[in-house]
C-alpha cells in the first residue's frame, strides 16, 4: 500500500501564501488498513448521453454489494453544489474537471472507490486529474465511454441534442463544442455492449489495478 502522501508538503504554495500543509496522525496506509480496502479513482469520460452515469451506476452497486466503498462524482450533480459557479466555456470546463479531480484524489485517498461521470471533453484537463493521482500514489482508471455522437442523439436523455439542433444551445460537446477522445484509455466500452458488460469490464480494469 502505498504511503505517498496526497500531495508533497515542501514547497507550500509560495511562502507568500502563508498556507502548508498539515499532516494528520493517520496516513492512508492505516486507514485503508482499518477499512480493509483500497481507494482507486475510476474516471469515465464520453459525450454527454454516452452511459458514464448509467454505467457508474451499476458499478457501484455492485461495489456496494460487496461491501466496498464506493462513491459517484456525477458531473450533473456536482454542477448543483461544488460546481454550481461554473458554465460552459472552455475555462469553466477546465475549471470543472479540476474541481473534481481534486475531489476524485481525497475520496480514493480516503480508501473510497470514487467513480467520476464527466463528459471532460479535454485531453489536457483528463491527464491532469491522471498525473495528480499518480503524484499521489492513488490509481487511476481512465474508461472511455466511446458511445457515438449519433446514438447520443438518438437516445438524447436529457433532451440537449434537440436544443441543439433547434439552435437552442450553442455549445453542446460534439456539436457546437469539441471532445478529444482518449487516444489510450486504460478501458474503451462502445455501444454494442449492454450496461452489465461494461460495469463488468469497469470492475475487471479496477481489480488489476487492485492486484
Ligand atoms: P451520460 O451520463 O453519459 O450523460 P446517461 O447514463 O445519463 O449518460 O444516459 C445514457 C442513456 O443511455 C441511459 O438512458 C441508458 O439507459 C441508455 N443506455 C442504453 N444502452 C446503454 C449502454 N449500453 N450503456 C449505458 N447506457 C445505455
Amino acid at each position: 500500500m502505498s504511503q505517498t502522501p496526497l500531495r508533497d508538503p515542501r514547497p507550500a504554495i509560495s511562502p507568500e501564501s502563508n498556507v502548508s500543509w498539515h499532516e494528520g496522525n493517520v496516513d492512508r496506509e492505516r486507514r485503508w488498513a482499518r477499512l480493509g480496502q483500497r481507494g482507486a479513482t475510476i474516471w469515465l469520460t464520453g459525450l454527454s448521453g454516452s452511459g458514464k452515469s448509467t454505467i457508474a451506476s451499476a458499478v457501484e452497486e455492485q461495489l456496494i454489494a460487496v461491501g466496498r466503498w464506493a462513491y459517484r462524482l456525477d458531473g450533473d450533480n456536482l454542477r448543483h453544489g461544488v460546481c454550481s459557479d461554473l458554465g460552459f466555456s472552455r475555462d469553466d470546463r477546465s475549471e470543472n474537471a479540476r474541481r473534481v479531480a481534486e475531489l476524485a484524489l481525497l475520496f480514493a485517498d480516503a480508501g473510497s472507490v470514487a467513480l467520476v461521470c464527466l463528459v471532460s471533453p479535454y485531453a489536457a484537463d483528463r491527464a491532469h486529474a491522471r498525473e495528480l493521482h499518480e503524484q499521489a500514489g492513488l490509481d487511476f482508471v481512465e474508461v472511455f465511454v466511446n458511445t457515438s455522437l449519433e446514438e447520443c442523439a438518438r437516445r438524447d436523455v436529457k433532451g440537449l441534442y434537440a436544443k441543439a439542433r433547434g439552435g437552442a444551445l450553442a455549445n453542446l460537446t460534439g456539436i457546437g463544442a469539441p471532445y478529444e477522445a482518449p487516444p489510450a484509455p486504460d478501458v474503451e466500452l462502445t455501444e454494442r455492449l449492454d450496461v452489465e458488460a461494461c460495469a463488468t469490464r469497469v470492475l475487471a480494469a479496477l481489480q488489476s489495478v487492485d492486484a
